[in-house]
């Protein structure tokens, strides 16, 4: 079963978006960060939400745009708590440039995470369809070429953890999704590219940003 994530009566309606940072000990030291056990937390506004499609248009004017392709966790709720209950596939998009400005000022890097279609969001794969979760496998094509490759065995905090470590802090909801941190190979994004994602064996989408 596929959760059609646009489509109200067959998906969970969105709710709120967490991310993970330096979850990879590869991406963290390619950006210059530490590696610490527990992996950074913020949040994009559903403002940013953009379901993968055919097109996107790029945010301009501030800087370098940067994908970081991330394993989605869709959570659900019943009786005994929160559970993961879908697996999907989505471009965190950065302005880097802002980001370490911001980072360099000790400041939130909200603005530069959480501008209009900064989320870039798959469908969803019925988490019964995914055997182990601490093996998925994803990759990221820019124009023919493979720019990222990962594994959710790679991750620092295991992605069967990641929403006992978020329930320290807050009850997980239905429809509340966690981007879950990038592998390297984080780059620029312009227009005319064109990025196709696949996630455990399954094409989630092409999209050509403008
Ligand atoms: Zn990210």
């Amino acid at each position: 079963m596929v959760f059609d994530f646009t489509e109200k009566e067959k998906g969970i309606q969105p709710r709120t978006i967490w991310c993970l940072g330096r979850n990879y000990a590869k991406h963290a030291e390619e950006l210059g960060n530490t590696v610490e056990a527990r992996p950074l937390v913020f949040q994009k506004g559903l403002n940013a939400l953009s379901p993968l499609s055919a097109t996107h248009t790029l945010f301009r004017d501030h800087g370098e745009v940067h994908y970081e392709t991330e394993i989605i966790v869709l959570m659900d709720r019943n009786d005994k708590g929160s559970f993961i209950t879908g697996i999907g596939l989505g471009l965190d998009l950065t302005l880097r440039d802002l980001q370490n400005e911001l980072k360099a000022s000790g400041k939130p890097w909200t603005l530069a995470k959480s501008f209009d279609g900064a989320a870039i969001v798959s469908r969803f794969i019925s988490i019964k369809e995914i055997p182990l979760l601490n093996q998925i496998r994803f990759t990221m094509v820019l124009n023919q070429e493979v720019r990222q490759r990962g594994d959710s065995s790679q991750m620092i905090l295991p992605l069967e953890k990641i929403p006992a470590y978020l329930e320290e802090y807050t009850d997980l909801q239905p429809g509340d999704l966690i981007f879950t941190g990038t592998p390297e190979g984080v780059g620029t994004l312009k227009p005319g590219d064109e990025v196709s994602l696949d996630l455990a064996g399954h094409h989630m989408g092409t999209v050509r940003f403008s």
